[in-house]
């Protein structure tokens, strides 16, 4: 009989703690991990660890079904990635936990995984626009500023985002899915357009959109992530207002319970370790799937190498930039095959350092926001003990585009000499760490999934069904979650489907 949905999620508390027996796969990056034979079988392959695949291998796992988990990377997690080795340990990827992050937080509870609130709160923000300097608090009064009407108000870095919330009717989590929303699965320049914005704003949210920009995303897309984020801020009734800042909420730590935001103690990557560290030897890392075989009774997923794996059924938890590299024999057709091949990624790019010496003498906020090649240098308050505030150059869209054209040391390069080319006072006054763009990572090749106008309408729905012994999980095939929790919802939902189907 199979297992219940209720008695799995029970049932994962009693998973046994392997942390503390460090595995090879969960070294640094360039470790070799376990090899396997070249032909194996299990009940379910899973095609990577990330948080979806380890998800729904954890659930399967506590299910008694035999699970493999193949693995690219020489690492597990994904877009989980704690840069442990660099200055401060940033993170290049996820790190914001919520309130509101049922799976998450139920995870770190079972895994001893200690929560803290997230220190990252920014110091104020100027803007650099068309050459010239504006405080975040004279902004709605500049001259610079060419905004009409009541979207002067606005902060150039979040027109995007502000501009289209306020057309944003989606009042549930899975609202995005609902035909009665398809009037706003259109780019944010047309929406904006429809309802009388200034040119000026139009060119604004181009530059700050939370998708690549105005053009190529959907508007429903991002609403989804939007509603997602304000259910979150809503959580545990905070009387926000009280905090709220422009470029967002201080980040509350009362005592009480939870922050608005945490992060895990040590670093966020503990979180998908631990997890693999639960499943064992049924992790295999540095096994690339190139092609999956659906065309006999079970399924077999070759890798580069040539091993073979066996199953009955197969989950692909990894994004489809990267299914669409691997052969499927039969292949997709439709919609299905239309998302594989076409659904649309953002693109981030991030740099780290320290601020050896502040430079904000010369009047400007320390932070930034520019139309330029930097888009936000986020200068973040000191945390208790700190000696030195740190920052974080945030890129996202064509910006991050155009450095991840280039090595790593010269990307760096060009971003510390255009800082010092806008602000002459921060210069020689920063100390780069590192840098990391997400579409450089040629298993990921995007920072999320971003539907382009158009998508959501014609596969939103129909991409996540199961294609013969094939079953799709990944952030990109959420139904109402957002980040890390998308990831872990959809490997739930997978692991749910695959069990009725497998002995
Ligand atoms: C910069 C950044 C910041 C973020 N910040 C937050 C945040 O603060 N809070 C939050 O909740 N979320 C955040 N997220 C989102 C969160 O990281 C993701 O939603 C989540 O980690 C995605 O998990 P996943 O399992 O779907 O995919 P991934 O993590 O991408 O996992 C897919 C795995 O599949 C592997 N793979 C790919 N192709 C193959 C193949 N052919 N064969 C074998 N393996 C393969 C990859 O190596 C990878 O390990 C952030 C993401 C980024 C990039």
């Amino acid at each position: 009989m199979p297992t219940s949905r209720r008695q799995i999620l029970a049932g994962l508390a009693g998973l046994p703690l392997l942390l503390g027996k460090q595995p090879a796969w969960a070294g640094a990056p360039g470790q070799s991990g376990k090899q396997s034979l070249a032909s194996e079988s299990a009940s379910v392959v899973i095609i990577g660890a990330g948080l979806a695949g380890l998800q729904a291998a954890l659930l399967l796992k506590q299910a008694g079904i035999k699970v493999i988990v193949l693995e690219g990377a020489k690492r597990v997690g994904g877009r989980v990635y704690t840069a442990s080795w660099l200055e401060n340990a940033p993170e290049f990827g996820a790190s914001q936990i919520g309130r509101s992050y049922a799976r998450v937080l139920d995870l770190c509870r079972q895994f001893n995984l200690k929560l803290i609130p997230e220190d990252r709160n920014l110091l104020t923000m100027a803007s650099h626009i068309r050459g010239q300097w504006v405080n975040a608090a004279d902004w709605a009064g500049s001259p610079v500023n060419r905004m009409v009407g009541d979207e002067r108000a606005v902060q150039p870095a979040l027109v995007g985002s502000q501009l289209m919330g306020r057309y944003n009717r989606l009042e549930g989590p899975t609202d995005w899915l609902d035909p009665a929303f398809a009037d706003l699965d259109v780019p944010l320049n047309e929406l904006l357009r429809r309802h009388g914005h200034s040119p000026e704003a139009l060119n604004l949210a181009n530059l700050s959109a939370t998708g690549n920009d105005a053009l190529s995303a959907s508007c429903l897309s991002m609403m989804q992530e939007q509603t997602r984020g304000r259910l979150d801020a809503r959580f545990g009734n905070v009387e926000l207002g009280k905090e709220q800042r422009p470029y967002g909420f201080d980040n509350i730590r009362d005592g009480t319970g939870l922050a608005l935001i945490n992060n895990i103690e040590g670093g966020c990557e503990r979180l998908p370790q631990a997890m693999a560290a639960a499943l064992g030897d049924s992790i295999r890392t540095g096994k690339t799937a190139a092609a999956i075989d659906l065309t006999g009774t079970k399924a077999v997923v070759t890798c580069i190498d040539g091993s073979s794996f066996t199953a009955d059924r197969v989950i692909s938890a990894i994004p489809f930039t990267s299914l669409r590299r691997i052969a499927i024999d039969p292949l997709p057709q439709g919609a299905q095959a239309e998302a594989i091949s076409f659904l649309g990624y953002a693109h981030t790019t991030r740099a780290f350092g320290t601020i050896v010496e502040p430079f904000w003498d010369d009047g400007i906020d320390p932070s930034f926001y520019t139309d330029g090649l930097v888009k936000m240098f986020w200068a973040l308050q000191k945390r208790p003990g700190d000696s030195h505030h740190r920052f974080m150059v945030v890129m996202t869209g064509a910006a991050a585009s155009r450095i991840d054209q280039f090595a790593p040391d010269e990307g760096l390069a060009m971003i510390e000499a255009e800082i010092a080319r806008v602000r002459p006072s921060a210069k020689g006054k920063l100390r780069f760490s590192g840098i990391f763009g997400w579409q450089n990572v040629g298993l990921i090749g995007g920072c999320r999934h971003m539907f382009a106008p158009g998508q959501v309408t014609r596969f939103g729905k129909t991409m996540i069904e199961p294609f013969r012994q094939l079953h799709f999980a990944g952030e990109h095939t959420r139904r109402a979650d957002f980040g890390m929790e998308a990831a872990l919802e959809s490997g739930e939902r997978t692991a749910i489907e695959v069990m009725d189907q497998v002995g």
